[in-house]
């Protein structure tokens, strides 16, 4: 069913190291000794993500194409015997939370909720999970569209994997992380982000069919084309975010049923005209439209990495941004004004990532250019009055990993 890196979960991950990372993980590592009196038991690691192409697809059991920033989680954890869970992370204020993995409920809330979510999702799938300490430290933008929830999520079940030896596949880890986010949090999100964050290859993107999670690491070697994946985060998070994605996603099961399929993902780009004309609501054939085009150019875009055609992708990224500013209505002034100033520069191509009203867009642009590129979405986002962005480049990195 899944390929590439799902091999059992836990030991050395999905290969690949960060530079400064061990010095990282031996911070993280001394400071949970200065917490909880004892050196951890091992310290582990899940990145944050970009998606590069299939946003909003993974819903509607469509085509998603993520790929691994170096930017990560880093959990030092040792295990305990009794049912004591207690929780610290550096990035937010307070002091270590102290909950009990054998009565853990939904609806228990904060930041805690994610890594407690994590110990009852394993639990409630029947895997041997008592207590732990954990020590959290982060270099994930939080709220970014970067995914350092599904981050939080998988560094916290990598670190049980190993710890509980239970014996589980990287995607089954990434299927238990959603649950938990989405009934122990109560975020409904799809699979992209967990499996991004647990299945990623360094120096590639990886093609997941959220369907049957069937996966393929793709080449992604944008140093070999002389290019660079500029991410840059909007600092804007608009509110209306979350009923938003709740709408958008009754509006995709709304057409699904329309057009007799089990999901969006079963309309063929080109069966696309003669469905649409089937639909009575202007806003639900819009909804499907975005969503058959954003299957067929991942499809595209894989098409052409494995060609070796990197270089070309560009335009589909932009497709892919017009689509869901105009059809799937998911993006924002300052998301528009970041692909605008960087297509302006000279950007390949460029598009919001991530599920919208804010966060962070891609840009696609040859290194020579990436200094101009930054410079100009920087000076659009000042004389329109928006605060400055933070934009960094996205090198494919490596899935989660213990580190020591
Ligand atoms: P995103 O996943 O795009 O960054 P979310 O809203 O899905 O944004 O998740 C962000 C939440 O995840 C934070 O509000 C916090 O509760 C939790 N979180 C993320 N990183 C950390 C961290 N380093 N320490 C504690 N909590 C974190
Ligand atoms: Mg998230």
């Amino acid at each position: 069913m899944t390929g590439g890196t799902s091999g059992t979960a836990g030991t050395s991950g999905t290969g690949g190291t960060v530079p400064g990372e061990t010095a990282r993980a031996r911070q993280v590592a001394d400071a949970f000794r200065e917490l909880y009196g004892t050196a951890p038991d091992g310290v582990w690691a899940a990145p944050g993500r970009v998606n590069l192409i299939g946003e909003h697809t993974d819903y509607n059991d469509g085509f998603v194409m993520p790929l691994a920033l170096p930017n990560t989680v880093l959990a030092a954890v040792s295990r305990r015997d009794d049912d004591l869970l207690r929780l610290h992370s550096a990035d937010v204020p307070g002091g270590v939370v102290e909950l009990r993995a054998d009565v853990l409920e939904p609806g228990d809330g904060g930041w805690a909720a994610y890594p407690a979510g994590v110990v009852w999702a394993l639990r409630g799938a029947g895997h041997r999970v008592t207590g732990a300490d954990v020590h959290l430290a982060s270099d994930v933008p939080v709220g970014a569209g970067l995914s350092s929830s599904a981050a939080l999520e998988v560094v916290t079940a990598l670190a049980c994997a190993d710890l509980f030896d239970l014996g589980l596949l990287r995607w089954q880890l990434a299927r238990l992380c959603q649950r938990a986010e989405n009934v122990y949090v109560g975020v409904p999100c799809g699979i992209m982000d967990q499996t991004a964050a647990a299945c990623c290859a360094e120096g590639h993107a990886l093609h997941l069919d959220t369907r049957d999670l069937a996966q393929r690491q793709v080449p992604f070697d944008l140093a070999g084309a002389g290019l660079r994946l500029l991410v840059v985060d909007t600092g804007v998070r608009h509110a209306l975010g979350d009923g938003e994605y709740a709408t958008r996603r009754e509006r995709c099961e709304e057409g699904a049923h329309a057009l007799g399929v089990q999901a969006l993902r079963d309309v063929a780009l080109e069966r696309m005209d003669e469905a649409l004309a089937q639909l009575s609501d202007p806003v639900v054939r819009r909804r499907v439209r975005h969503v058959v085009t954003e299957n067929a150019r991942v499809e595209e875009v894989v098409a052409r990495l494995e060609a070796g055609r990197i270089r070309t992708i560009g335009p589909l990224l932009t497709a892919g941004h017009s689509s869901l500013r105009d059809d799937f209505e998911v993006s924002c002034p300052e998301l528009d004004l970041v692909v605008e100033a960087a297509l302006g520069a000279g950007a390949l191509g460029a598009r919001m990532t991530g599920a919208g009203f804010g966060g962070s867009a891609i840009a696609l642009v040859d290194e020579g250019d990436a200094d101009a590129v930054a410079k100009a979405v920087t000076e659009a986002f000042a004389t329109a009055g928006h605060g400055a962005p933070r934009i960094f480049p996205a090198v494919p990195a490596a899935g989660a990993r213990r580190l020591l």
